[in-house]
């Protein structure tokens, strides 16, 4: 499967960090093994996707509903008419901050596929859950509760991120992603068949230029989901090249 490398700005940036996508959309152009993406703060995304056309710009989450009275919140029509290519739904801050579940997330991917967007819909569990030896099943039901059932690998990417290994610069064992990569795919062969085997299945948490080669080459790991090293171009284009 071809390796797809995402980068998730969080919030973090300004109209002066989109400088970086330059060399980011030059190393995916160099690489064309690898598929790039890059999920910037709303209020950038306009001016990113008009930037790098050749580079798909994403937000970091989407409504679920088209429209209504929902302060603050932003439609995937609305992500569209400024140029987003995707949305990435399910994350753990957006969990842990604002409560979002499983539930929402397929709502959310639901929505961002009805107007066209694909979708990074990320599932993982927390230390307490690991160290409960619950990592598996919480991933499985996360799995279970958030996949949409037409999903398939044409506009659906699945992102595993431990919450304990985000931002921290601490990475599972080798094995441990290989597990639960593989237990993942398992769940998805039999939720929705076949079409399970063309989604492709990220690892994210605490990627860097230094670690992505041997993350890269564990069996199931289908790219990359990239925070921190995500925010400039010296930190990101080494994992683009290690992907190729
Ligand atoms: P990190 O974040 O690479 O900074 O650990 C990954 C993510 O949350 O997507």
């Amino acid at each position: 499967m071809r390796k797809f490398v995402v980068g998730n700005w969080k919030m973090h940036g300004d109209r002066s960090s989109l400088v970086e996508l330059d060399q980011m959309a030059a190393a995916a152009a160099a690489n064309p093994s690898v598929d790039v993406a890059v999920a910037v703060p709303f209020t950038l995304i306009d001016r990113a996707a008009s930037r790098v056309s050749a580079l798909p710009i994403g937000a970091q989450d989407v409504h679920e509903r088209d429209k209504g009275a929902h302060t603050g919140c932003i439609s995937a029509a609305m992500l569209v008419e400024v140029g987003a290519r995707f949305a990435i739904v399910g994350h753990s801050e957006r969990r842990g901050d604002q409560g979002e579940t499983s539930q929402d997330a397929w709502a959310k991917a639901a929505a961002a596929h009805r107007h066209g967007l694909d979708v990074v819909l990320c599932c993982g569990e927390t230390q307490a859950e690991r160290d409960a030896g619950r990592a598996e099943r919480v991933v499985q039901a996360q799995i279970e509760k958030s996949l949409p059932e037409d999903g398939d690998g044409s506009w659906l990417t699945l992102a595993y991120e431990p919450r304990w290994a985000i931002g921290t610069g601490r990475t599972p064992t080798p094995d441990e992603i290989a597990g639960i990569h593989a237990i993942a795919r398992a769940k998805m062969r039999m939720l929705i068949g076949e079409r399970a085997d063309a989604i492709r299945i990220l690892y994210g948490g605490s990627v860097t230029g230094e670690n992505a080669h041997s993350i890269l080459s564990i069996p199931d790991v289908d790219g990359a989901l990239v925070g921190g090293a995500s925010l400039n171009a010296a930190r990101f284009v080494p994992i683009i090249e290690a992907a190729a």
